[in-house]
């Protein structure tokens, strides 16, 4: 490893030791602690961070897209330049194998690059311009044009299951940085050498681009001690996380009782329900084997993961199930990112057992090392599952809920009272288009993204991409953490009104200096 770890946060591009105690990283397939201990920082530390943010907004704001652009690219080749100690370091610290993590490093860098190519094209800006009108009756239209500023230093928050692509540089950091907003971030305990060498890459860039030290910080810390100060100090003005139900809208309550609210965007529990429709049960045992990879990759590790699947009652439906068994009966347990989050999934699925009505179907073995529990399978029927709310519970880990179902009236009742979530997937044939048109319209109202064959797991980044939805997968369904679409989140609109051209910011001029799109008269 060429990349020394030292465990500092790094406060206004200076290595800096935190002083109020010390964390170290763990091997959770074998509960080893990792060398070397991370220093967590104090309250003045904290403070030290965000004021370093703060101080850089003036001047990153106002860097050229082009700027922007070379310092996200930049740093996409600085994080390339240290991808195998990135890969090895991750192996180590989250269990997780290393083509996943390589492939995770590949997802991490084209984001930065996809962001940087979006601020060339400038759509970023979202302008629109209604020009005046001097002769209009009654009474004349004056020039409105309307263009979208960052808010300021933004706090981030990465997520364990992701280690690289949302962590340090991941998709909230990579879309606040593209918005032109500073980031303070807070690394996970889960993967705390990982965050500090893609810190270093982040850190190159900025100096390899001349920009002002603050407009990266990482810092180490507890959640509920450095987390909560992060998000109460007034000069942050948004926070990205991803993470649990309980950080999330720990984070959310406390933002929302500051003296000035801020948003809070916050991705946190989904169970993904899958629709299966009786055309689609021609192939059970292929159907089976997607929806087993879909639950067990990445040890059920991922929000996308689809936790329960209403499935057909009948002989067809009955196969489905004996083939799902057979997968999970051989299947053997994969390490889990942290001891944590193997006991929370093992208390999660120990809660399913004892409920009445449910049944586990399919168990494998537990895998080798720690914190490899045997994946798990269960079994209830729609009455069952529509009168008890544990059932709908977040497992998060190699474990689903088989839901069977006998008419699509009584499904209907069950989607319009299920939680807000990230993903819904149908399996249909052309046999079942007209239920999955009665069956669409309230599937709408719940999902951020839906999805007609497939599986839920595997998040395209591109420009269509939705990876939100309705509370509680997030605190803010109205847009999206991966995807271009994401920048919005730290931006908001300005109208200017009847400034003369040369007052006037580049986005919004005529002669328009940047060459953005630019909606005039409510016309492309
Ligand atoms: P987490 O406990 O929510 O932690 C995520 C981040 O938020 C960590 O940096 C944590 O810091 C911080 N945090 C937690 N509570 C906080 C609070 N009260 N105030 C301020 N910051 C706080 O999530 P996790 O550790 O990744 O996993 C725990 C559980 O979350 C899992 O077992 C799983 O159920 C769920 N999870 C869900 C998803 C999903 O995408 N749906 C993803 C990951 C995890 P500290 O660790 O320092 O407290």
């Amino acid at each position: 490893m060429t990349n020394q770890i030292n465990g500092q946060s790094l406060i206004n591009g200076e290595w800096v030791t935190g002083t109020d105690g010390t964390v170290t990283g763990f091997n959770p397939a074998t509960n080893e602690a990792l060398q070397p201990e991370f220093g967590l920082l104090n309250e003045e530390q904290t403070d030290q961070a965000v004021a370093a943010a703060k101080d850089a907004f003036a001047s990153y704001r106002a860097t050229t897209p082009e700027e922007r652009a070379a310092f996200l690219d930049e740093a996409a080749d600085q994080i390339e330049a240290r991808r195998e100690d990135i890969v090895a370091r991750a192996t180590q610290e989250t269990g997780l194998p290393e083509a996943r993590l390589n492939g995770e490093t590949s997802r991490t860098t084209n984001q930065l690059r996809l962001f940087a190519k979006v601020l060339r094209h400038g759509n970023n800006n979202s302008v629109r311009i209604d020009p005046a009108q001097p002769d209009r009756q009654p009474a004349p239209r004056v020039d409105i044009r309307q263009r979208r500023i960052p808010l300021g230093p933004v706090a981030v928050f990465g997520a364990s299951n992701f280690p690289l692509a949302f962590s340090t540089a991941g998709g909230d950091t990579a879309s606040a940085l593209a918005a032109g907003c500073p980031v303070v971030f807070k690394a996970h305990n889960a993967h705390p050498g990982t965050s500090e060498i893609v810190a270093q890459a982040i850190k190159a860039a900025i100096e390899k681009q001349g920009l002002h030290s603050g407009v990266f910080n990482l810092i180490y810390g507890p959640g509920a001690k450095v987390g909560q100060r992060l998000i109460s100090d007034p000069a942050i003005t948004a926070v990205g996380f991803t993470g649990s139900r309980s950080g999330g809208m720990a984070l959310f309550h406390t933002a929302n009782q500051r003296p000035t609210p801020i948003p809070v965007y916050a991705e946190m529990s989904a169970v993904n329900p899958v629709f299966v429709l009786p055309g689609a049960l021609g192939d059970a045992k292929a159907l089976a084997e997607g929806f087993f990879g879909s639950v067990t990759g990445s040890a059920g590790q991922l929000c996308t993961k689809p936790g329960l699947l209403f499935l057909p009652e009948g002989s067809e439906g009955n196969s489905f199930v004996s083939a799902v068994s057979e997968f999970f009966n051989g299947s053997t347990g994969q390490t889990m990112l942290t001891a944590g989050i193997a006991n929370a999934w093992l208390e999660a699925t120990k809660k399913l057992r004892s409920q009445d009505g449910v049944e586990a179907i399919g168990e494998g073995k537990a895998g080798e090392g720690e914190n490899a529990p045997a994946p798990v399978i269960f079994e209830t029927d729609l009455a069952t599952f529509d009168s008890n709310e544990v059932l709908e519970e977040e497992m998060f880990g190699p474990a689903s809920l088989i839901i069977r179902y006998s008419s699509i009236d009584e499904l209907v009742k069950v989607i319009d009272r299920l939680e807000g979530q990230l993903t819904a997937t149908f399996h249909a044939i052309e046999s079942d288009h007209a239920e999955v048109e009665k069956l669409l319209p309230h599937v709408e109202l719940i999902a951020g993204r839906i999805l007609f064959g497939g599986w839920p797991t595997g998040v395209e980044v591109g420009h269509a991409m939705v990876h939100g939805g309705p509370f509680p997968a997030t605190t803010n369904g109205a847009t999206t953490s991966v995807g271009t679409l994401a920048i919005e989140r730290f931006q908001r609109p300005v109208a200017y009104q009847s400034f003369p051209e040369v007052l006037r910011p580049e986005p919004i001029q005529d002669a328009n200096p940047w060459n953005v799109p630019q909606v005039v008269d409510g016309q492309f």
